[in-house]
């Protein structure tokens, strides 16, 4: 893959030339010359930061045959530019994301017990480690327990929660860090320079922080702009290749924000949409850019952000006129989005969602009013039509009532009004713009849990209509397992943890044993692509009481189900019938 040369090319042949992760370079250099290396290592830590470069750093400098110690590896002995160059037959590289084979995997492991055949010590590389198949992942085990001595495992990770104790216990463990947008940048300059790329201001910053933290995406997109043609790489040019909508219609939202203006907000929210640019990017982006607006806000220290001049500007002005609290709380609701906007069907819908909310003083107990006598002025910056509250504000509160902007005739997702009302209880409008204006109002529960209310139902609803398929994928890997699912059914999901009922302690006890959930979830994750844990339990909660109990009855019904459906909507509110 071309992407991939420029970051091979100057993939760090020693520790000094590493980027970052001083701390894990500082331990094993350390071990090195103590001549302690562990005979296990787990790094963990996001994509693109450094683990396999470290590990292969490693494997190198426990075969080097340079004679001082503290130079290895030294990058010029036969062992390390074997290995270098990928010839070595006694580095063992697999990444078990795409190794589907399941007795390849097992295989490879367990011939570590024969010796090297050209290097002092075998070294087994596995990237993805949790993702390997069952089989594997026992022998694996099983190696861990009683390493031979001419071995060392390497594993790594973006999901340290996914190991299981049995694995952890027996590593030395790492956790690898995000590359700043600064060294990142440093780096790409440094690289640029030396192959003769030019690029311009700002050009540096704005791939680092598309990489989010990751060199090997920043050098991905540096080659691929060197691949354009002559001349200096511009801002443009960057910002046009990573779809980056960001810079301008991140600003235009920003600004939206501060001026209480719901119309332009959710219109600049849909602008990018329609672009087809990827929301949770775009929404990442805004709460980066929300951050660096409330360091500067609260600190006034340009040292603190990584930005350039004509960005600081921007921000000077800005700063000068956002509520340090508003900025908070906007941070907290639009950094909450991710996993939903990961798993919604209704596309950009939580970001419209959270722009209104953001905008309406009228919040449930969960946001703003958190603090008693604070309540409205967090989230209510200026707004430019005030409507008078429809819900009194409490008698001992000494604080204003909360100010709300009336919802301008925005530009709705959902362009055809309805064939006829919808029942009482349903969730959908009458009219997109009337929604706008009544939707804050009425809740009278916290709206950031119907959403994510909402959101979890919408995932168990999808194991529910998957369950039978998960039952047969589970059997080929153990019909044990499948058995007992007969006696199991989903009945919750709680952010990322899916709750399984069980018949009785006993099957509660078997699915719970860490081979056989790990079975089930390998299943489940395959089936909804995502990352779930399952949680097994034998009580069946009063569901109908609360909150998610009526969210999970409403979803029930027919007609609402069909406007949710019409209106690509989910329940925000529930009045009784009484
Ligand atoms: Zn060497």
């Amino acid at each position: 893959m071309a992407s991939q040369s420029l970051y091979r090319k100057w993939r760090s042949q020693t520790f000094d030339e590493l980027i970052g992760q001083e701390h894990v370079v500082q331990t094993l250099r350390n071990a090195i010359i103590e001549e302690r290396v562990a005979h296990a290592y787990l790094f963990t830590g996001p994509r693109g930061v450094g683990k396999t470069s470290m590990a292969r750093l490693l494997a190198k400098a426990v075969n080097c045959t340079d004679p001082a110690p503290a130079a290895r590896p030294c990058g010029r002995c036969a062992a390390c530019t074997s290995i270098a160059d990928g010839r070595a037959v006694d580095v063992i590289e697999m990444d078990a994301a795409s190794h589907t084979s399941v007795d390849d995997a097992r295989e490879i492991i367990e011939r570590v017990q024969f010796r090297p055949a050209e290097l002092q010590s075998k070294v087994y590389i596995i990237d993805e480690v949790h993702m390997l198949s069952t089989a594997a992942f026992n022998a694996l085990l099983k190696t861990l327990e009683e390493p031979p001595d001419h071995a060392i495992f390497i594993l790594a990770t973006t999901e340290a929660h996914k190991i299981p104790a049995t694995i952890l216990s027996r590593c030395q463990r790492f956790t690898f860090t995000r590359h700043s947008v600064a060294a990142t940048s440093a780096h790409l300059r440094q690289i640029a320079a030396a192959e003769h790329l030019e690029l311009d201001p700002g050009a540096p910053e704005a791939i680092s922080r598309a990489a989010t933290g990751s060199m090997r995406d920043a050098l991905g997109v540096l080659e691929q702009l060197a691949s354009f043609g002559q001349g200096a790489i511009t801002l443009e040019q960057v910002q046009s290749l990573l779809g980056m909508t960001a810079a301008a219609e991140v600003n235009a939202l920003i600004a939206a924000l501060l001026d209480g203006d719901v119309g332009a907000a959710l219109r600049a929210v849909n602008g990018v949409a329609d672009q087809g640019a990827d929301i949770r990017q775009f929404t990442r982006d805004l709460v980066e850019r929300l951050r660096a607006l409330l360091l500067f806000r609260a600190t006034g220290d340009r040292s603190l952000l990584d930005v350039g001049e004509d960005e600081l500007l921007v921000l000077e002005g800005w700063a000068a006129r956002a509520d340090t609290a508003a900025l908070v709380e906007w941070i907290k609701l639009f950094s909450g989005l991710d996993f939903q906007l990961r798993t919604t069907p209704y596309g950009h819908l939580p970001l419209e969602l959270a722009v209104v909310e953001s905008l309406v003083g009228v919040r449930g107990s969960g946001f703003g009013g958190r603090e008693s006598g604070d309540r409205g002025r967090a989230a209510a910056p200026p707004a430019r039509a005030v409507a008078p509250p429809r819900q009194a504000a409490p008698p001992s509160r000494a604080a204003p009532p909360p100010v709300m902007p009336r919802a301008e005739p925005v530009a709705p997702p959902a362009a055809e009004p309805p064939p006829e009302s919808p029942a009482p209880e349903s969730p959908a409008p009458e009219s997109p713009a009337e929604d706008l204006a009544a939707a804050p109002v009425a809740p009278a529960a916290d709206p950031e849990a119907f959403i994510a209310a909402n959101a979890d139902f919408t995932v168990l609803e999808r194991i529910e209509s998957l369950w039978e398929e998960i039952k047969r994928d589970v059997r080929p890997r153990s019909p044990t397992v499948q058995a007992l699912l007969h006696s199991i059914r989903p009945i919750d999901v709680e952010s990322n943890t899916i709750v399984l009922l069980a018949s009785s302690q006993f099957h509660k006890d078997s699915l719970e044993k860490p081979v056989n959930r790990k079975i089930v979830e390998d299943v489940i994750n395959k089936q909804l692509g995502g990352i779930f844990a399952i949680r097994c339990t034998i009580e069946t909660k009063a569901e109908s009481r609360d909150l998610r109990g009526q969210i999970r009855e409403a979803r029930k019904d027919e007609l609402v189900r069909a406007a949710m459906n019409i209106f690509e909507a989910h329940i925000v509110d529930i009045e009784s019938e009484t």
